[in-house]
């Protein structure tokens, strides 16, 4: 067994200062039970605890070290920019030249106003929604997280998902009184609301694949449904491509999926792989909608260290190692793991769904695919645990819930692929 007492000290000293150890709940392993493992450095694919044990990470921190960590051509750029200043809360060249990559990589997105987080990013487009259209209501569907603003902190995937909280206590019935939650892939149900209150629907905010309740594809058509009610009733659409962004192609997954089938949003909402790990995030869409934001229109929004230099200069200097290699190595990487796990799992007869979308992929235990929220939660998240922590023993770091994504990064080596396969058959054989 790996020591793992310098964590376990770190954990208990942390709790004195700190809400239950961890600046983010789905940290602390509540979940799955056991000593979270305290980080103090990573390098390429891989990442080491404060007791030295190293692991393949297959977070790469939920999602934004696609490159792997401290890639040099980030660490220089982001070197040679806080040599100058961290920040002046001023406009500064980083900012403009990060969205007009974006605006090149995803062209339906024609503005772009950056932000410090996937959640203040989410919070500025449901504003814009309600301003552009003078509607109230937004719909969101079960399982999909779109960060923690109270109006979207209902049935929510992610670490609300894990802690198995329906909603927050703390967000008050008036806050959520506008929003609507549907059951995700659930054609019917979407088609019934716009037939009832169309007319009343500011915008439909959905990830593009649910990848916060676990991995759950949209069923053929579900996007292109929702672009074309929205648009009939006079609604917006928002895509939250803070995970997807950047990160299963150079367009996100609009720029690879929703572009090819016709549709298009009103919105998008990036974060995660634009910041290369630094704090940053951005909502941009149709020029129409984002110039009726401060100070060219009345709808606010604002902050301090928004479109921070250093923050931009790791975003930029990540989005340049994202080229089309990149993508196909990425998505053949994500393939052969989820493969060689499933099949490992199969060997020993282990029930489980492997399902993926993109370059984005996660395990449930259950004999049958999952298609929503209520599903996902029908997994045996006891069999899962058991397996976390036999790969976390086999020195692989995967996310510390049954309810989140895997994320691979372009620096695994075939070295790494074959730990985590000889990894998973230890962890197969440990949940059978
Ligand atoms: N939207 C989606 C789809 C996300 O996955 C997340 C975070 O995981 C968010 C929004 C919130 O982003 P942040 O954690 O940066 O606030």
């Amino acid at each position: 067994m790996a020591t793992t007492s310098r964590s376990q000290i770190w954990h208990e000293r942390a709790q004195h200062s700190i809400p239950g150890g961890v600046s983010s709940p789905v940290r602390a392993f509540n979940s799955v039970g056991g000593t979270p493992r305290y980080f103090v450095k990573g390098e390429g694919s891989r990442i080491w605890d404060v007791d030295g044990n190293s692991y393949v990470d297959l977070v790469g921190s939920w999602g934004p070290m696609i490159a792997g960590h401290a890639h040099p051509e980030v660490v220089g750029r982001v070197r040679s920019t806080l040599e100058n200043s961290f920040s002046f809360g001023a406009a500064s060249p980083g900012e403009v030249e990060l969205a007009e990559e974006i605006i090149r990589r995803v062209p339906a997105c024609e503005r772009v106003r950056f932000v410090s987080s996937g959640t203040e990013a989410v919070m500025t487009a449901v504003r814009l929604a309600r301003a552009a259209t003078g509607r109230s209501l937004i719909v969101k569907f079960a399982g999909c997280y779109h960060g923690h603003s109270d109006a979207l902190l209902v049935q929510a995937g992610s670490g609300i998902a894990t802690l198995g909280l329906p909603n927050s206590p703390g967000v008050t019935v008036g806050q959520t009184q506008d929003t609507i939650v549907l059951p995700y892939n659930d054609v019917v149900a979407l088609d019934e609301l716009f037939s009832l209150r169309g007319d009343e629907i500011a915008a439909v905010i959905t990830e593009p694949t649910p990848a916060n309740m676990g991995v759950v594809p949209p069923v053929p058509g579900f996007n292109a449904l929702i672009a074309e009610l929205t648009s009939t009733h006079g609604a917006l659409f928002i895509l939250d491509e803070v995970m997807t962004g950047f990160r299963i192609s150079r367009g996100g997954w609009w720029g690879k999926y929703g572009q090819a089938e016709g549709w298009t949003p009103d919105l998008f909402t990036f974060g995660k792989v634009i910041g290369g790990g630094m704090p940053l995030a951005a909502v941009g869409g149709k020029a129409t909608v984002m110039n009726i934001l401060a100070p060219l229109g009345n709808v606010y929004q604002a902050g301090t260290l928004s479109g921070n230099p250093v923050a931009t200069a790791a975003g930029l200097s990540t989005l340049e190692l994202c080229d089309e290699e990149l993508y196909r190595r990425i998505d053949f990487l994500a393939e052969e793991i989820g493969q060689g796990i499933s099949s490992a799992l199969t060997e020993q007869s282990v029930a489980h769904s492997y399902q993926h979308a993109g370059n984005l992929f996660s395990f449930f235990f259950t004999p049958q695919g999952v298609e929503n929220f209520a599903q996902a939660q029908q997994q045996d998240t006891q069999a899962f645990s058991v397996f976390f922590h036999a790969l976390l023993e086999h020195g692989v770091s995967i996310p510390p819930s049954a309810f989140e994504a895997w994320f691979v990064s372009n620096a695994l080596s075939d070295a790494d692929v074959a730990q985590v396969l000889d990894a998973a058959r230890h962890a197969s054989r440990a949940v059978k």
